[in-house]
């Protein structure tokens, strides 16, 4: 299921929570002590279940402060395989690290049983502590994970950035894409330059608020945060970890504070959200192909869904559909609409 514990490079072996992060954490262990250093000089901290703080040795809180997660979706294995085993090249010196560095694994009980989620989908959850999801079995999870990051940030004086590694379920005209949470006045362009790096195939720019993880760090913490969207959901240990190399190697980049040359590479296309498609209550009959890959475009006049008196008609001449689920719990949005800018608009 998961990698064997890795060495660092004197064959030392490293801790089991550094070496096999996510075995660690799945089997619901608890290191004693919690922190340590390393010989390379990084100092660990165990935060709670699945969360780990990593510390170079000249790292100070004028340094970057980097949020890495993965597995807010349990399901969604190569992520979670991946930031596992960036943690044991970081630690084991592969990957070098010259930032502050908060790693994450996120809906545990739900990577336990290959699931979504257990009760609510997580990825809706942030910024509302106070909902009425409160009996939810996710709900002190993503309060947990709230205030892990707000303790993290809490010393970051510095930029403070965040990724959140996902896998779409279904397939899509772009393979691999970006979203960009709204907001407000924060500037898109670091995270922009970052994109290109990865050879990202499309960048999605939310226009208002949500409750996903990007959308809290950024608006809360001010951190420049994307949610990646990395391929297929496959089953742990079926993912074909290489066809992630290229992000990969871009997030290595940022955790050492390298910046690649990408010159002549351009911006992927940019597509921003005009509207979601609202799922009010099980009524709501959603009236095109569920099953369409993620940016399937439709045209004009086309009835996309309707639910009582809400219909969502096609407006502009094109709009492209992504995340189309019908089954989503009614108050929840059944799928975005975008449309592409043009290059002004980037
Ligand atoms: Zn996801």
């Amino acid at each position: 299921m998961t990698s064997n514990a890795e060495s660092n490079p004197d064959r030392t072996p490293l801790p089991r929570p550094l070496g096999d992060f996510l075995g660690f954490t799945l089997a619901g262990c608890a290191p004693r002590p919690d922190v340590g250093a390393l010989h390379n000089g990084i100092a660990w901290n165990w935060r709670g279940e699945g969360v780990l703080q990593l510390t170079p040795p000249l790292a100070t809180t004028a340094s970057p402060s980097i949020v890495v997660s993965a597995g807010i979706h349990g399901d969604e294995t190569a992520p979670i395989e991946l930031t596992s085993k960036l943690v044991a090249d970081v630690c084991s010196a592969r990957v070098p690290l010259t930032c502050r560095l908060l790693v994450i694994l996120g809906n545990v009980d739900a990577m336990r049983a290959a699931t979504r989620y257990v009760d609510d989908d997580m990825n809706r959850m942030f910024g509302c502590r106070f909902h009425p999801l409160g009996r939810s079995r996710e709900a002190p999870r993503a309060a947990a994970l709230e205030q892990a990051v707000e303790a993290f940030y809490s010393l970051a004086h510095a930029e403070r950035w965040h990724f959140d590694l996902h896998t779409a379920i279904r397939a899509s005209e772009f393979e691999k894409f970006a979203l960009l949470p709204a907001t407000g006045g924060l500037a898109h362009e670091p995270m922009l330059e970052w994109i290109r790096a990865a050879r990202l195939d499309a960048v999605l720019m939310h226009s208002s608020p949500s409750h996903t993880f990007t959308h809290y760090t950024a608006s809360a913490h001010g951190a420049r945060a994307c949610t990646l969207e990395l391929g297929r959901v496959r089953r742990f240990g079926m993912n074909d970890l290489g066809a992630f190399a290229v992000p990969m190697r871009a997030l290595a980049n940022q955790l050492g504070g390298r910046s690649e040359i990408h010159a002549g590479v351009a911006l992927p296309p940019v597509f921003q959200v005009i509207a979601q498609i609202e799922k009010h209550s099980d009524r709501f009959e959603f009236l095109v192909d569920p099953d369409v890959p993620n940016f399937t475009a439709f045209a004009a006049g086309t009835l996309i869904a309707r639910d009582g008196d809400y219909r969502y008609e096609v407006t502009h001449p094109s709009e492209r559909i992504v995340f189309p689920n019908p089954n989503v719990k009614p108050g929840l949005r059944a799928g975005l609409m975008v449309v592409e800018c043009d290059d002004q608009a980037k």
